[in-house]
């Protein structure tokens, strides 16, 4: 029995659905080949057109660019981040995870779970010459900072500390 247009019709359309199903990166490249092209060839037909859909459409717009963003935000923020730890200590963020992990994920001094701070953990190092010495708490960070890493200064401040602890 021969085939009526119709069914050649949906035939050829199914074949192509298949195809594009099988073949989704290539379909994908061409499709957007083919979009580049027409925008390129009716640059002002284009500006109409979105501008037009931006109007119909400008919650889903506005939902979609502030996601835009917010993914660009994050993407900065984890390259930034490797960048410092890379730049300021010459650790990957996974050598960085795996120091801490050693400590058992708690400050090396105190032993705290708690970094004390919003910005997380912080990476202690000797400055000359330079070595990282471990993951600490924000306190224990500052204590070091605010006696200049002295070790004289420190047991001064134990030996004052037990000079005047409460007897009673
Ligand atoms: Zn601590």
């Amino acid at each position: 029995m021969a085939q009526t247009e119709e069914e050649k019709k949906t035939k050829a359309r199914e074949a192509t659905r298949k195809w594009r199903a099988n073949n989704r990166e290539r379909a994908n490249a061409l499709a957007r080949a083919s979009q580049k092209k027409w925008r390129e060839e009716n640059p002002e037909l284009h500006r109409a057109r979105a501008k037009e859909w931006k109007a119909q459409n400008i919650e889903r717009f506005q939902y979609t660019r502030a996601k835009w963003r917010k993914e660009q935000r994050d993407h900065l923020n984890a390259y930034r981040r490797k960048q410092h730890y890379k730049n300021k200590y010459g650790l990957t963020i996974e050598q960085r995870d795996a120091l801490l992990a050693a400590q058992d994920h708690c400050c090396a001094v105190c032993s705290a779970r708690d970094p004390g701070n919003k910005i997380g953990w912080v990476v202690d190092h000797r400055r000359e010459p330079f070595k990282v010495r471990g993951i600490l708490c924000h306190f224990c960070n500052l204590a070091l900072g605010n006696v200049k890493d002295n070790t004289e200064t420190l047991h001064k401040l134990i030996h004052y500390l037990e000079k005047h602890k409460c007897q009673t």
